[in-house]
């Protein structure tokens, strides 16, 4: 098997371990889930990334969803360049942001208007307390396994049986911060239904598609029955888009599954790589955001004119013809590593523009079913395709991110990668 050569990566590592908690600014980074140390970044171009010792790998991961254009996207690069030189901040208006509210708004029906935020945690943090002030209640339900940032009160892990209260799910949470949060199985009507008999809820919280748990598509029926459950609980029904959003249709997942949320959660995509989110829905909801109501939320960066900028030139690239494209990649890729996994007990989840490859025999259907993967077998899989030359999600529990800048060699060079990794395995 060809090996990494990772003198400077690990040169790096040493040195950042003694500067940042566990040598990283995000956990995942730090590739413990697959039994290696991190890879340092050189630099990235298209779906190409360039690690510190001159490795290069096909990048499946494109900065967890930003990157739809794959890397330094001559036009999205232009764009953060020319709004440099103008100034980084301003904490004033400018025209951009209104210009990117109306992109948001054309894109997603439901969004009138939009708040921005710097990153996804906060729109999701922002969302919650002004469905609460809009109901008058405190509850939130939330799925297992879904993920919302790392917000205190979703920080939550359910306890055990049906519709339980949730418990912190990292030391620091107080309890009184997951007791208003009720915790459901996905794809799970009856336990959804129990739930919403037992409480009166502010809001119904879901990642549409949830992806980070593995992307794990819901149900048929599913959605649709949040929206009538929520209805009928006298809840709203939130949206985390923060991965489908702009990128499973145009529309997101609320285009392509025909179900209206009331606020809509985004992030990734919509900051084209730089930090930006926001969370809007209608009107009438989102005129309670102070200064035009009495529900407070700020931000220093937030409208930050760079971010602003990226997510403009990105969502300006990806017309009807993009998502074709972006889905057919999709699907090459699922099909073609279905293929190269031949007789293993693998299931490869898909919709359009994400992706998980896990190892398992039967197909996931909840957070249970995906806790039940070999995750050692991943890790050596996955470690297989980094010697290969391959960059995959360094964990069972994160979707691929299939770009734009994914071409036909791109996918060729990952297959054959797949195939001689599924084969170092047994
Ligand atoms: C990434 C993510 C978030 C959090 O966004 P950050 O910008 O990392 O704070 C929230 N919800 C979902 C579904 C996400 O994938």
């Amino acid at each position: 098997m060809p090996s990494l050569t990772d003198a400077r990566s690990a040169q790096l590592y040493a040195r950042a371990v003694t500067l940042l908690p566990g040598g990283v600014n995000s956990p995942v980074r730090a590739m413990r889930a697959i039994g290696r140390d991190p890879i340092f970044v050189d630099h990235g171009a298209g779906a190409e990334l360039v690690d510190v010792d001159g490795n290069r790998y096909v990048d499946w991961v494109c900065s967890w969803g930003p990157l739809i254009h794959g890397h330094a996207h001559p036009e999205i690069v232009a764009a953060v360049q020319q709004a440099a030189a103008r100034g980084t901040s301003f904490g004033a208006p400018t025209a951009g942001e209104i210009e990117l509210a109306a992109e948001i708004a054309d894109r997603l029906p439901s969004v009138e208007m939009s708040r921005m935020t710097s990153s996804g945690t906060e729109a999701s943090m922002s969302a919650l307390r002004l469905a609460r002030a809009v109901t008058g209640r405190d509850m939130i339900l939330k799925f297992s396994g879904a993920y919302h940032g790392h917000v205190d009160g979703l920080l939550a892990e359910a306890g055990s049986g049906l519709a339980t209260q949730g418990i912190p799910a990292s030391p620091g949470v107080p309890a009184a911060a997951t007791a208003a949060t009720v915790i459901v199985p996905w794809n799970d009507p009856d336990a959804l239904r129990a739930a919403t008999a037992r409480h009166e809820l502010a809001a119904i919280v879901a990642e549409p598609y949830p992806a980070n748990m593995g992307l794990v598509p819901p149900d048929a029926g599913f959605l649709g029955l949040l929206r009538e459950q929520a209805d009928a609980n006298g809840a709203l029904l939130v949206f985390d888009e923060v991965i489908s959003g702009f990128r499973v249709a145009r529309g997101g997942a609320q285009e392509r599954s025909g179900v209206t949320p009331d606020l809509t959660i985004m992030g990734k995509v919509v900051g084209g790589g730089v930090p930006a989110a926001a969370y809007g829905g209608p009107k009438a909801l989102m005129e309670r955001i102070a200064p035009a109501g009495d529900v407070y939320q700020a931000g220093t960066l937030s409208g930050n004119p760079l971010a602003v900028a990226a997510g403009l030139a990105t969502l300006r690239l990806l017309d009807a013809g993009a998502y074709e494209r972006l889905a057919a990649t999709t699907t090459r890729l699922a099909e073609g590593l279905r293929a190269a996994a031949g007789d293993l007990p693998v299931q490869v989840a898909t919709v359009p523009g994400l992706l998980t490859v896990f190892f398992r025999a039967e197909p996931v259907h909840d957070y249970a079913d995906a806790a039940a993967a070999d995750r050692d077998a991943y890790a050596a899989w996955c470690r297989a395709l980094l010697a290969h030359g391959v960059y995959a999600p360094p964990s069972q529990f994160e979707a691929w991110f299939p770009s734009l800048a994914h071409d036909d060699a791109a996918i060729e060079r990952t297959l054959a990668a797949a195939s001689a990794a599924f084969a170092s395995l047994s």
